[in-house]
């Protein structure tokens, strides 16, 4: 059984409980973090650290722990748990609170941590063949940078997915592609990569900062400005970003193989990079 983080406490996961109240629950007023960990190691950590700093301040949300708990916490659950690759789980919603839609004046923010195995995260062979996307309305609030926990637009997006027999949906916003579903979306035409701008639009991956940052060093020409599906399809590769899947090609955009069908070499040659950087400054 998984030990758990709440509130200060290290319990049993069926040990750990929250109130009925938690703002988290009756209004998704929580925001969140997924940091992945390889061979023991937090990838990224200080991106992430940052980025729920952020969250917490766009929603005037107190953080209970210190940028220096955050990281102890998130290393005692991945020993406490002999994670060897996987994710570390971080949610804080604003409190327990009587149900209003004001924010509560002294309500006390709950702080959640999880962990979840994945044995070879970093050798996922999805990596080798690629995902097939289709594309939805982009139905989300106008404040997708700050990373929130409501999730239900995106949960309906992957469920189309499925039940088009692809794995995941790009959204599409005034004709334009916003993000994937958990993830930043790619497009490689001759030797461009593109992906969307940053904005209030979509959420600023972590994973996106690291890979456009290593791209760039590699020489290679990165524009950030929107995209059509129509381009995307047109394109000689794509590929999505995320803490969870690092650098994953996309093959198929509804129904049209992109490129040969299969995961192109600026995708792989990204993640190879990423990967190898991002061992380097784990801790
Ligand atoms: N966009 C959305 C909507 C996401 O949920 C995620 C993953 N949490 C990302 C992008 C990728 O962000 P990151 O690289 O920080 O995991």
């Amino acid at each position: 059984m998984r030990t758990v983080y709440v509130n200060g406490e290290y319990l049993p996961e069926n040990e750990a409980t929250v109130s009925i109240f938690d703002r988290g629950f009756l209004f998704a007023d929580g925001v969140y973090e997924v940091t992945s960990v390889l061979d023991g190691k937090l990838i990224d950590f200080p991106g992430h650290a940052t980025r729920l700093q952020r969250s917490l301040d766009e929603l005037e949300m107190a953080n209970p722990v210190t940028a220096e708990e955050l990281l102890a916490i998130h290393r005692e659950l991945v020993a406490r748990n002999d994670v060897g690759d996987g994710l570390v789980y971080l949610q804080i919603t604003r409190g327990a609170a009587d149900r209003d839609f004001a924010y509560p004046a002294d309500a006390t923010p709950t702080i959640v941590l999880f962990t979840q195995a994945k044995p070879g995260l970093a050798d996922n062979p999805v990596a080798k063949t690629g995902i097939k996307v289709i594309s939805i309305p982009d139905r989300r609030w106008g404040r997708r940078d700050i990373k929130t926990v409501q999730l239900l637009y995106p949960s309906m997006g992957k469920m189309a997915a499925k039940a088009e027999g692809a794995d995941d949906a790009w959204m599409v916003e005034d004709g334009a592609v916003t993000e994937g579903t958990s993830n930043n979306a790619y497009i490689v035409k001759g030797n461009t990569i593109v992906t969307r701008h940053l904005g209030e639009e979509i959420l600023h991956g972590i994973t996106r900062a690291a890979v456009l940052r290593l791209a760039a060093e590699a020489q290679m020409k990165v524009e950030e400005r929107s995209f059509t599906i129509e381009e995307a399809r047109a394109a000689d590769e794509a590929f999505v970003t995320s803490a969870s899947t690092f650098v994953m090609p996309v093959v198929e955009i509804d129904g049209t193989p992109v490129g040969q069908g299969t995961p192109g070499p600026v995708a792989a040659r990204l993640r190879e990079i990423y990967l190898d950087e991002s061992r380097k400054t784990a801790l």
